[in-house]
């Protein structure tokens, strides 16, 4: 009796797409088809901005290994870590370690990326400020170089 129990919560866990998508605090989202990054990203919008309330948030998951291309916020970004270890680095700085916890205040108009280390996956929570005149201008990929620069 145990044992059909057992199989029949696997079987239903395993049939939910919800308990398939959601490792983390909020669903992972759709697998982003865009051209902005290199490796596997699953994204999921969380609040979309309106005249009231001018704030887009979003939270993006990265595989191992992916990461955005280079790029600019005109008005800013806060990024707030909530699973794993990434790297942000913003132009002409070394890349920095970041862990689960840690907040990061990307500056308006410095080109900037960030993604996940070779071998963890990484999630946050994305909030674009002043979202109607923030419109992200997307610049070169990362090159391996760039990227295995990464001291952690
Ligand atoms: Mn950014």
């Amino acid at each position: 009796m145990k044992k059909i129990l057992y199989l029949i919560t696997l079987l239903v866990t395993i049939a939910s797409p919800r308990a398939i998508a959601q490792t983390g605090i909020f669903p992972k989202g759709e697998l982003s088809k865009t051209n902005n990054h290199t490796g596997d990203v699953w994204l999921v919008e969380l609040n979309k901005a309106d005249s009231v309330i001018n704030v887009a948030l979003a939270s993006p998951t990265f595989a191992p290994g992916a990461k955005l291309d280079w790029h600019i916020h005109p008005a800013g970004q806060i990024l707030m870590i909530t699973e794993g270890t990434g790297f942000y680095q913003e132009k002409g700085k070394a890349i920095q370690v970041v862990h689960k916890g840690d907040v990061i205040k990307c500056t308006p108009g410095i080109a900037h990326w960030h993604g996940a280390s070779p071998k963890s996956t990484f999630t946050y929570i994305a909030a674009s400020t002043n979202a109607a005149k923030n419109k992200t201008v997307w610049l070169e990929r990362v090159t391996k170089s760039e990227y295995n620069n990464a001291k952690y």
